[in-house]
């Protein structure tokens, strides 16, 4: 507006300007005409004439005069609200920084500061994270670990200290307020449900349902089944490729989305069954797993091991079918596999449906029991809801079809987001092998993104984050059992979703179970260490520990857990694990627990070596150090030197022990009544040893009558008599005072107790507990309020 004012104010001061011009050219003019006339005649006329220009020259001056100074007027202000817009404006930036600097403050003091760069470093690692199924807390403040706390210490550090990691003034400027809405938009351009991977499959349920046989039913890997065809034996992994799926699905093809449209790739099932190994997959790589298929056998419905796995699945948050295996053992069942098992079903006789109905009805309630609702596949109205269940025979094939459509049914619709491609690296170190020629390789489940031959990798490591170099990568040649042959095909790049072997330097103290992530840069390199620092320490802090217990030391993660859960099993607890070689440092966590209990200063070393130091110090510290190559073996060795250090306690603490008794003579049966006393007892409670020392309390008085020498009962000698029974007891005077007498010092109404003090009761609790049963616990309590004992 004012810009348009100035314009017009410009415009007219040059025509005033021509005016003027106009005016002193026909001055001139006139002049010119008068000079000349002059020398002629003077006219008044032209005199006249001559006024007039003048005048009108002067009133053209003055109104120039006055638009110049309008114009000028016109200039100052539009300059002057140009001025106060900038201002204003300024301001607001100014305040918008304000609260932005106020932000960061506010972020960085709770520690949850990230950088543009840093969150996107952080999402591929959270993504990795999530790979391992290890939750980590969100980063709030509070709730914050110590662990956590050091690694936000560090990204704030590297935000102070880092060129790219360092928001600038320009840096904020440019960062909007909505930058992390623009984020997620980013993300979600990467991943889209249009490219599905294949997704990750496990087996697991209780023993002997059929988990193997389905196993090798799904890879076709059965010895006895020659139809291989296309299927690549991986590294702990199967790749089914989709056209094996296709063939296989044929009668089942109305139950794949988008009728005869197979959106993944393939499948990718993992070897190994069980659910310990879905426990190490969690550790090392839940997401690893993306569907799992929980085998019941049919005739046994859920046992012990299913209603684990249930747990798991549940607690892990995976989805599951459930495959109602051995279908093939019902009553006068008549095998197809060619057909859809619904259809096999529908064409049973009659009382091999009632037998299946019978038999699914029960496993429904099992499963209502677990608080799940489950549904046969085909009946299920609601799979948000229901689980479904397929009939399958592993062993005749029946319904295998139909498992596999109900897989890839599953996959391309509930899971369609979750195995939706993203080319962010999503991979897990599975396993770690020496391979001859080759060194210390490792078999990298690669589920999302890409490897390439010189990446620079970062993997977790016995002795802290291992970088290194990618020099070889290598899938398997088709149709190789890559175990029996070690044939390998060398690639250039990798995919997702497939196993792959990583030869490389420095990877010999390489740990499975954690993930692999991918540096371009030093920055990255030091926080994905510290991610990886940061994963292992989560993992280890997750295992419940017990303040007194055994120390264990295990090769990998995977197999720390499974001694763990042995561990569970034999209630041994344990006070403190690690990874890796037994070093000095193990061997002084360990030795604290030589304050609580000898046997608890004990390291069980699982497949690793023990450093010299460290076995020196342990010989020191008086710190038991058990190794070997089987966790089973490790417990045995341990139960054994438990047992044994009982033993030892037992002989040399006998003497002290003192076992709680009530005895009720029988005046009938006094055989001695001075030293050695000889009489019948009833035992009212407790139990008698040979040495338990015997008083009685008479007139409020303690009178030490001598401990047994021996027990009878009918003239057989005994070691020990327990309440109820009627022997005859022999008691000798310990003491050097005047032996006790029957019926003078005490008599039939007097009850005799054995003598407990706080050592004995001390030493009972700590050496022969599995001697003594509950009631017995009682008389002690009672005993001690008798003889006053705190
Ligand atoms: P896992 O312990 O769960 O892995 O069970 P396996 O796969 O080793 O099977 C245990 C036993 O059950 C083996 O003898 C198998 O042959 C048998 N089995 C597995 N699946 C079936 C099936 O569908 N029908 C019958 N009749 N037997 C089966």
């Amino acid at each position: 507006m004012s810009n348009k004012n100035t314009k017009m104010s410009l415009s007219k001061a040059t025509n005033v300007a021509e005016e003027i011009n106009n005016i002193d050219t026909t001055e001139k003019k006139t002049n010119d005409r008068i000079s000349a006339k002059k020398k002629n005649v003077p006219n008044s006329k032209i005199l006249n004439l001559i006024k007039e220009q003048q005048q009108a020259r002067r009133d053209a001056e003055l109104k120039a005069d006055e638009e110049a100074k309008e114009n000028q007027r016109l200039q100052e202000e539009s300059e002057r609200k140009q001025q106060e817009e900038f201002v204003l404006l300024e301001k607001k930036r100014e305040k918008k920084r304000e609260a932005k600097k106020k932000r960061i403050q506010r972020q960085k003091q709770e520690g949850l500061y990230l950088t543009k760069e840093q969150r996107e470093k952080h999402h591929r690692a959270q993504i990795q994270f999530e790979s391992i199924g290890i939750h980590v807390p969100p980063r709030t403040n509070a709730q914050q670990s110590d662990i956590q706390k050091r690694i936000l210490y560090n990204d704030f550090q590297k935000t102070n200290l880092s060129s790219i990691t360092t928001p600038s003034t320009e840096d904020e400027d440019s960062w909007d307020e909505n930058s992390d809405e623009e984020n997620i938009c980013n993300e979600d351009s990467v991943q889209t449900k249009d490219i599905l991977r294949a997704p990750v499959i496990c087996v697991l349920g209780h023993v002997d349902a059929g988990k193997t046989t389905i196993l090798d039913n799904l890879r076709r890997t059965h010895v006895q089944d020659n139809e291989a065809g296309g299927i690549t034996q991986q590294m702990g992994a199967t790749n089914v490729p989709l056209d094996t799926i296709v063939e296989r699905t044929k009668m089942s093809r109305k139950l794949i989305s988008r009728q005869g449209d197979f959106m993944i790739p393939g499948l990718l099932i993992i070897d190994t069954p069980g659910h310990a190994i879905f426990q190490n997959l969690r550790s090392r790589g839940s997401s690893l797993c993306d569907l799992a298929i929980l085998v019941v056998d049919i005739m046994n419905g859920l046992q012990a091991q299913t209603i684990e796995s249930i747990r798991l699945l549940i607690d892990r948050q995976t989805p599951f079918i459930i495959a109602l295996n051995k279908i093939d053992l019902l009553y006068g069942w008549k095998s197809n596999k060619e057909k859809d098992v619904e259809s096999v079903l529908e064409e049973q006789d009659s009382f091999t449906q009632n037998h299946f109905e019978k038999r699914y009805d029960e496993i429904i309630v099992q499963f209502a029991k677990q608080g799940l609702n489950v549904a046969l596949y085909y009946k299920n109205p609601n799979p948000n809801e229901y689980y479904s269940m397929v009939p399958t025979s592993a062993r005749s094939g029946d319904g295998m079809g139909s498992l596999i459509a109900m897989i890839i049914e599953t996959s391309q619709t509930n899971l369609a987001k979750h195995i939706s491609y993203t080319n962010e690296l999503q991979a897990t170190v599975m396993e770690v092998k020496a391979i001859h020629g080759l060194g210390t390789t490792i078999d990298v489940a690669l589920i999302n993104g890409c490897l390439s031959v010189g990446d620079k990798i970062i993997v977790g490591g016995q002795e802290g984050p291992i970088v290194t170099q990618i020099r070889r990568l290598l899938i398997p040649e088709s149709n190789q059992e890559l175990r029996d042959t070690n044939q390998y095909e060398n690639k250039d790049k990798v995919m997702g979703t497939c196993v792959v072997k990583i030869a490389a330097r420095d990877l010999e103290k390489s740990l499975a179970g954690l993930p692999l992530f991918i540096a371009r840069n030093h920055d990255e390199i030091d926080y994905f260490k510290n991610e990886i620092e940061l994963i292992l320490t989560t993992v280890l802090n997750s295992f419940k520990l017990k303040d007194n217990g055994v120390y264990i030391q295990a090769s990998t993660l995977g197999s720390l857990e499974a001694f763990l859960e042995l561990l569970k099993i034999q209630k041994i607890p344990c006070s403190g694990v690690n990874i890796g070689p037994v070093h000095r440092k193990d061997v002084l966590r360990a030795s604290t627990q030589l304050e609580n209990d000898i046997k608890w200063a004990t390291i069980l070393a699982f497949d690793v070596k023990i450093e010299k130091d460290a076995q020196d110090y342990a010989k020191t510290m008086g710190v038991k150090i058990f190794q070997n190559d089987e966790i089973y073996n490790l417990c045995s060795m341990f139960v054994a030197y438990q047992n044994q250090l009982i033993k030892e306690n037992q002989d040399k603490y006998r003497h002290l022990a003192v076992f709680p008794c009530k005895l009720k003579i029988l005046p009938q049966n006094i055989f001695n009544s001075r030293d050695p006393i000889i009489c019948g007892v009833r035992i009212e409670d407790g139990f008698i040893k040979i040495g338990t020392p015997i008083c009685v309390l008479s007139k409020d008085m303690c009178i030490d009558l001598g401990r047994i020498a021996s027990i009878e009962m009918n003239h057989k000698s005994l070691d020990i008599a327990r309440k109820g029974s009627e022997v005859c007891i022999k008691i000798v005077s310990t003491t050097n005072e005047t032996a006790k007498m029957y019926g003078r010092h005490f008599d039939k109404d007097d009850i005799l107790m054995s003598k407990i003090s706080r050592e004995s009761i001390d030493i009972v609790k700590a050496y022969f507990r599995d001697e003594m049963q509950e009631s017995d616990w009682r008389l002690i309590i009672e005993l001690k309020k008798i003889f006053n004992i705190v």
